[in-house]
């Protein structure tokens, strides 16, 4: 049995047609079901659904053979994932942002020390350190936004895609740090111990990629 680990939502959903492609139907619809494991049109390959942020921990430990996790997981959960391929889905970019009237530029220029808030606190750090900026990190669990309405912090850390969310809270994005998409991850030990399967349905998922993109 091959499992494969997916979250709810937009990576489930961008998921589906690159699954089908590689010639695989998830019987069961997630939104309506209220199982956490759903077979597929192939009796040996299994979806198993859990909290975007666990998937790479399901697949570092062998409760998946594999998984789908943004960059922003996978960097922010660390290595032990054997990293394949980028399937080019849930794209988005990580950038900084601040409320439209702090100048961030000339905070920046003079050396001040920033707090930001964010839930990607790796990634963040690295960043500024790369930058040289001296910054205090405030973790966050979500509605980052907020942060700098309410004077918690001067700058947060988070995913942007339209920029709308931003605009409408007043917040400006002032410098874009990498962009995001999804990438398939691969348990080491299982991809020995099942090899075949496995590669085949990696070799699938790019195909898949390629013919989507
Ligand atoms: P959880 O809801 O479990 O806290 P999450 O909010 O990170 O996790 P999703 O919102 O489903 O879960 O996001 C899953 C992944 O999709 C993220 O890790 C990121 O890679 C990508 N993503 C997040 N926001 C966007 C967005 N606005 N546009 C495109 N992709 C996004
Ligand atoms: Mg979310």
């Amino acid at each position: 049995m091959i499992t494969l680990a997916l979250s709810k939502g937009r990576i489930y959903d961008d998921s589906m047609p690159l699954l089908r492609a590689a010639g695989v139907e998830v019987l069961e619809d997630p939104e309506t079901s209220r199982k956490l494991i759903l077979p597929t049109s192939r009796p040996d390959l299994r979806v198993v659904l859990v909290r975007a942020s666990d998937v790479p921990t399901y697949v570092q430990h062998g409760g998946a053979d594999l998984g789908v996790a943004g960059l922003d997981v996978l960097l922010e959960h660390g290595d032990g994932l054997y990293r394949p391929l980028d399937l080019k889905i849930a794209r988005c970019r990580m950038s900084v942002a601040v409320r439209q009237d702090f100048d961030y530029a000339a905070a920046v220029k003079q050396g001040s020390r920033l707090r930001v808030a964010t839930k990607y606190t790796q990634i963040a750090r690295q960043h500024f350190a790369a930058k040289g900026v001296h910054v205090d990190l405030i973790k966050l669990y979500g509605s980052m936004e907020l942060a700098p309405l309410t004077g918690l912090a001067d700058a947060i850390v988070d995913l942007v895609s339209t920029g709308s969310t931003l605009k409408a809270n007043h917040l400006l994005e002032v410098e874009r740090i990498m962009d995001i998409s999804s990438r398939l991850v691969v348990n080491p030990a299982a991809l020995k111990l099942k090899r075949e399967p496995l590669r085949a349905l990696i070799d699938a998922f790019e195909a898949a990629v390629g013919a989507t993109a």
